[in-house]
């Protein structure tokens, strides 16, 4: 019971936007991989340490780092995930050597917490089950754009109490094997980031995986997007989110 009060209370606060840190131990523990086989943000190490601040800010939980092949070795046998809650993939790239990838998924699936972070849609492209789990695909970006940010649910952790529209200048993904009808759209655009002509383009979800928790955010390629206010708190809402925090929506 602890837990799910520390949780509680992380999401209480989170929504009130106050961000003090809280005495108590940190209820949960997250995996945060940031090994990449493909393109390597230069913005990594910003998002280790916006999740890992966010984390001891609100008590909820804290990190381990997989950073290396090594690491993920160590880390990510299935009996090695029972040390965690959940996994980060931030901004993770390629088809990562993870020891058991089935494995790691059905640890998901057991009821697990996944949060991806822009390009967590890039890895795994050789692994279309992966593809399933996070919910999209990383097609393609053009140059970085201004874009407006429309909410498709003001009611969820992710999303509560953000303007809409929001404007952000960012990298912005457009994406492939996306399936709305397996997805819960958090934010998207209403037309093409580039271009304008109108469309759908999604840009945050969560979904279920088995009895695991997946929330996903294209957007965070620039420091300045992962330092913002507004996304510390859809980024912490996604992760308490899949964290189980009661009272929250399913999907
Ligand atoms: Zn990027």
């Amino acid at each position: 019971m602890r837990h799910l009060t520390g949780l509680a209370l992380a999401l209480a606060v989170v929504l009130a936007a106050d961000l003090t840190p809280a005495e108590a131990a940190p209820a949960k523990k997250l995996l945060v991989v940031s090994v990449t086989k493909g393109f390597r943000h230069d913005s990594i190490p910003t998002v280790e340490r916006v999740v890992e601040v966010l984390g001891k800010a609100g008590g909820a939980f804290a990190v381990d780092y997989a950073r290396t092949d090594a690491d993920l070795a160590a880390r990510m046998t299935p009996a090695a995930l029972g040390a965690y809650d959940g996994v980060v993939f931030a901004s993770t790239t390629g088809d990562l050597p993870l020891p058991d990838r089935q494995g790691f998924l059905d640890w998901i699936a057991t009821g697990k917490a996944f949060v991806g972070i822009h390009a967590a849609t890039d890895t795994f492209p050789g692994f279309p089950p992966y593809i399933a789990m996070i919910g999209g695909q990383f097609l393609k970006h053009g140059p970085q754009v201004k874009v407006d940010l429309l909410v498709q649910d003001p009611e969820h952790p992710a999303t509560k109490g953000m303007a809409s529209p929001t404007a952000v200048f960012d990298e912005i993904y457009q994406m492939k094997n996306f399936d709305q009808a397996k997805t819960h759209t958090l934010l998207a655009l209403d037309k093409h980031p580039n271009e304008g002509t109108p469309g759908f383009y999604p840009l945050a979800w969560s979904r279920e995986h088995g009895k695991g928790r997946v929330f996903y955010t294209a957007l965070g390629h620039r420091e300045d997007v992962l330092e913002a206010d507004w996304f510390k708190k859809h980024l912490l809402g996604g992760i308490l989110w899949s964290l189980g925090a009661p009272g929250t929506p399913s999907k």
